[in-house]
């Protein structure tokens, strides 16, 4: 079943609804969203000669423009490519590449850099600037919404590699279909007089999000700044009521700090779905203290999208439960559409209590990973997800996260793979060895480290930073140096991470 049947069933029943809002302002409505993403649906197929499968990337910040193209995407029978738009260029053009895009729309801050970057490639997709002159052109008349298969792609989400190369997860409209029952049922529930505000990346959690605030009718708001303001996500709550938004843990602390300082009005702000990286406890206390009972955390990743674990609010809000303090430390419970294991290397189960690998088996489950048979190998075994993640079960079912798949760096939310540090590094000249670890960081989660090993000339820190910041996302470059005159090593020569994150502490 094709997700977009959703858009088509609101935009009949009640064609008047506002779909989409920029800022506090309607910008179109359930009616009108519905034709025009038929239309661009039209324009895909038959003006840019797009086949049902092909993919379509999305090289943008967020945008009213953003559910519009999702959609139009989807309406065509096509999948979407949603990129992450802090991205270096070609880290972008490598995705580009690798998904085989053969179109890409993009916002203007994105139309030029995507022009270089493109121009590399074997097979130069399309560009299209969202809102532009040569958007609307594209517009056809309306189509009827073209049947899929349950399986068939409609969205491929990048995340990074352990060896620093992206890898597509083939998400399905069935496995998005599951997600936002999932959510509707586990998480929150959402009327038609809702909404969700895109305070995130709509490449990542905030644009999965759009599908269950899809299928309960309700209205997706864009921030007019784009991104993430403290100030404006109150004012649009005030504005709005009913408003719900998906925030990492960095996001999360500085609303907090915004209200502890400010004292907004909270009326609005319905709920606040975080996760994505860890939210210590102090944290969430006092996120409970200053902004009240509106918080539910999910455990997912794009494997196995915003779905694995939820601790629901009525969880986060009990406060008397004895064992609250673990609760809120923990992941919560599986979610109703998956089943949750956490085993060791063999595969066995193990009980409450011991740390294995978190696996989880259900409709909302990867297919496997676009053009790489031997990672989906790695990750999906006797048809469970192998998440990388290590936890525990307690006996009353919540999981506890002990570590995630050993280095990988989480900070504001995003993952930072070490080994693409270590790469883009390893480049410069006076570059010996290196080795990237995270930090614990009030701020951010976590802060990337990188212990050099220098030549002579020693390098100063600038130019590292420099060097980093022509490869690859400036979010991946190290917040420090440390030089060293070796790295610790087992004898196998593998350098022991362990013990640097350890001088960190
Ligand atoms: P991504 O695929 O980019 O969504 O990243 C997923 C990873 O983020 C997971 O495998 C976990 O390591 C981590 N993660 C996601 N949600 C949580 C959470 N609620 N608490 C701690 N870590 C999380």
């Amino acid at each position: 079943m094709n997700l977009a049947l959703w858009l088509d069933r609101h935009a009949r029943a009640d064609p008047s609804r506002t779909a989409v809002f920029v800022g506090a302002s309607p910008w179109k409505s359930y009616a009108r969203l519905a034709a025009d993403a038929a239309s661009l649906a039209r324009g895909l197929r038959d003006k840019l000669g797009l086949a049902p499968g092909d993919r379509v990337a999305l090289v943008m910040a967020n945008s009213p423009e953003y559910a519009e193209i999702l959609l139009g995407i989807w309406w065509a029978g096509l999948a979407a490519v949603p990129v992450n738009g802090k991205l270096h260029p070609r880290e972008v053009a490598f995705i580009l590449e690798n998904s085989g895009a053969n179109a890409v729309f993009a916002t203007p801050d994105w139309v030029r850099g995507l022009a270089e970057a493109t121009t590399q490639l074997d097979r130069p997709p399309d560009v299209i600037e969202a809102g532009s002159v040569g958007y609307h052109a594209l517009f056809g008349e309306p189509m009827a919404v073209v049947p899929v298969a349950d399986g068939a792609l409609a969205w491929l989400f990048y995340t990074s590699g352990t060896t620093g190369r992206p890898k597509g997860a083939m998400l399905s409209h069935a496995n998005l279909r599951a997600m936002a029952q999932g959510y509707l049922t586990d998480v929150d529930r959402v009327s038609g007089r809702d909404c969700l505000l895109h305070a995130a990346p709509m490449s990542h959690g905030s644009g999965l999000y759009l599908v269950p605030y899809l299928l309960a009718g309700a209205a997706q708001v864009i921030p007019e700044s784009g991104g993430f303001d403290p100030a404006e996500v109150f004012a649009l709550s005030a504005a709005h009521r009913g408003v719900g938004m998906f925030a990492a843990p960095t996001i999360v602390r500085r609303m907090v700090e915004h209200a502890a300082a400010r004292g907004p009005s909270l009326e609005g702000l319905r709920t606040v779905v975080y996760g994505g990286g860890p939210m210590y406890v102090a944290d969430l206390l006092r996120a409970l203290d200053v902004m009240g009972p509106r918080f539910a955390q999910i455990y997912g990743q794009g494997e196995s999208p915003m779905t694995i674990t939820a601790l629901a609010k009525d969880f986060v809000n009990d406060r008397a439960h004895p064992r609250h303090l673990e609760r809120i430390a923990s992941v919560g419970v599986p979610q109703s559409g998956v089943e949750v294991a956490v085993r060791d290397d063999s595969g066995r189960d193990l009980p409450p209590g011991e740390v294995g690998e978190v696996c989880v088996r259900g409709a909302v489950v990867m297919s496997g990973y676009w053009g790489n048979p031997e990672a989906s190998a790695k990750s999906l075994r006797d048809g469970w997800l192998w998440t990388g993640d290590l936890g525990a079960f307690d006996e009353e079912g919540f999981l506890t996260l002990k570590d995630r798949s050993k280095d990988l760096i989480i900070s504001g939310g995003s993952n930072i793979y070490p080994r693409e540090v270590e790469e883009a590094l390893l480049a410069h000249p006076g570059v010996a060895e290196v080795s990237v670890v995270g930090r614990p960081d009030a701020e951010w989660g976590e802060a990337v480290v990188a212990f050099v090993v220098a030549r002579e000339p020693r390098p100063s820190t600038s130019e590292l930073d420099a060097h980093c910041l022509a490869s690859i996302a400036r979010f991946k470059r190290p917040k420090e140096y440390r030089f060293v005159t070796e790295l610790p090593k087992n004898n196998y020569g593998k350098v022991l991470k362990t013990e640097l994150r350890a001088k960190l502490l």
